[in-house]
């Protein structure tokens, strides 16, 4: 079964999936840090996005690892997040990763998470999530992760949010038949408890045991 989760920066998502995949035994897929790695090889290989993407072996766990390199500090840095939002508007990276993501997501129970897992990787996933909170608490919440000042980060999510919203190739939108959950005054438990409960009734709708 498939939980896909998507959402602008900072609603929650990562910490969210985390936690679901967690609570229903599912294993976790960031496809952001695959937008990420293909930036960070590409500005410092000096290689176009698109070229390198295809060749790319980008490996997902507790750790993430870049053509045998661990990257998953680097991938965290605020230029590289910038450098993603370009380079995830480029329609031939996106068909490279979306390739990748459907390769891993066809076995097995994940909780995906990223902008179009909904709407273009994983259409029929049991379960679509699309998490929101306002600007404003989205920045908090990424300034503290990054220890920044807080209306910097405001500023700069600002850009990023339009240019995923505005993209020609799978603009960032609720999927079809997605649950929208906004976190702003939601606890973790909360939004948690709130997709292992639709995950139930997926399941219950499928005519298997639930969880
Ligand atoms: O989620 P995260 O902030 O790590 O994603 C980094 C960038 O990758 C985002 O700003 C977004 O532009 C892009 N992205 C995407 N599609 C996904 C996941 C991430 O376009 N499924």
């Amino acid at each position: 079964m498939v939980v896909a989760i998507d959402g602008p920066a900072g609603a929650g998502k990562s910490t969210v999936a985390k936690a679901a995949a967690k609570a229903l035994g599912f294993t976790y897929l960031d496809s952001g840090a695959m937008y990420r790695c293909v930036a960070l090889a590409a500005t410092e290989r000096g290689r176009h996005p698109a070229e390198l993407a295809p060749e790319l072996w980008i490996e997902l766990g507790e750790r993430v690892m870049l053509d045998g390199r661990d990257v998953t500090e680097a991938i965290r840095r605020p230029e590289v997040s910038e450098a993603a939002s370009r380079v995830a508007s480029d329609p031939a990276v996106r068909t490279a990763m979306v390739a990748g993501q459907r390769r891993l997501l066809a076995d097995g129970d994940w909780v995906a998470e990223g902008r179009d897992i909904g709407t273009v990787v994983a259409p029929d996933a049991a379960v679509k999530v699309f998490l929101t909170a306002s600007p404003e608490e989205r920045a908090r919440r990424r300034a503290v992760e990054l220890g920044a000042d807080a209306s910097t980060v405001l500023a700069e999510q600002a850009i990023r949010d339009e240019r995923d919203r505005t993209r020609a190739h799978s603009p960032l939108e609720p999927a079809a038949g997605a649950a929208l959950i906004d976190t702003t005054a939601l606890t973790l438990e909360e939004v948690v408890e709130r997709i292992v409960e639709l995950v139930r009734e997926a399941r219950s709708h499928a005519g298997t045991a639930g969880p």
